[in-house]
């Protein structure tokens, strides 16, 4: 388990970049592992996770909560639009609206429910026509039509593209953010969470460094 070795790069990294101790979240992504790992980063008093299948998560997270009180539990994944019921049940954030379908259906489900996840903006930072993601130019006119459905998000998420320095994503979301007012960044991965830390991410995603490497041939 290499949680203790990723806090103590992380505030590391904080130092190294001027910020305050504690102001980076890690969100250690335990999608696809195995329970007895999961289980060891619960025991060891971590609180924050991330998944990327609703059903996986619902499969795991309710028993967990149970167990360890505290927890919450980020939406890190696509979400597709007919699973919004059990996103906004089961999630505290959801990392991933990029689109007015996803808007609308959350906006009904936060007002049938009464339950209001957290929300970041997932941006498309690398225009790639295969990714999910609003375009940095249509992120006024999406955040605009978001409070219009009364949702308020907090913050906005990217991938940046493979292969390619991450660094003027990161770049970019942060001045997106400023530009928006938005406070909170989700960015960084197992591979560059020091660089993300250093350009003003609040969320940092770790799953493999964390866990090991993922067995999707091996799913429980
Ligand atoms: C799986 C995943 C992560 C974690 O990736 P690692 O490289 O294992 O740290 C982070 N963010 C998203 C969106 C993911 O899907």
């Amino acid at each position: 388990m290499g949680l203790e070795d990723i806090k103590r790069r992380i505030s590391a990294a904080e130092q190294a970049a001027g910020r305050a101790p504690g102001s980076v979240t890690l969100i250690a992504v335990s999608k696809v592992q195995p329970a007895a790992r999961v289980e060891a980063v619960l025991t060891a008093g971590h609180t924050v996770f991330g998944e990327n299948y609703v059903q996986e998560a619902q499969d795991k997270w309710p028993a967990w909560r149970r167990h360890f009180p505290g927890v919450s539990v980020h939406m890190i994944g696509p979400l597709q639009s007919n699973k919004a019921k059990p996103a906004v049940q089961l999630f505290d954030t959801i990392h991933t609206l990029d689109r007015m379908t996803l808007a609308r259906k959350l906006a009904q489900q936060v007002d049938e429910q009464g339950r209001t996840p957290q929300l970041f903006v997932q941006v498309n930072t690398g225009d790639e026509p295969q990714k999910a993601g609003i375009l940095a130019d249509e992120l006024p006119g999406f955040l605009a039509s978001c409070h219009e459905l009364a949702l308020a998000p907090q913050g906005l998420m990217c991938i940046p593209p493979e292969g390619l320095d991450p660094v003027p994503h990161f770049r970019l979301l942060r001045q997106l953010a400023n530009d928006n007012g938005l406070q909170n960044l989700s960015m960084g991965m197992s591979a560059d969470f020091e660089a993300a830390i250093a350009e003003g991410a609040t969320h940092v995603r770790v799953g493999s460094a964390i866990f090991g490497a993922r067995d999707y041939a091996g799913t429980e």
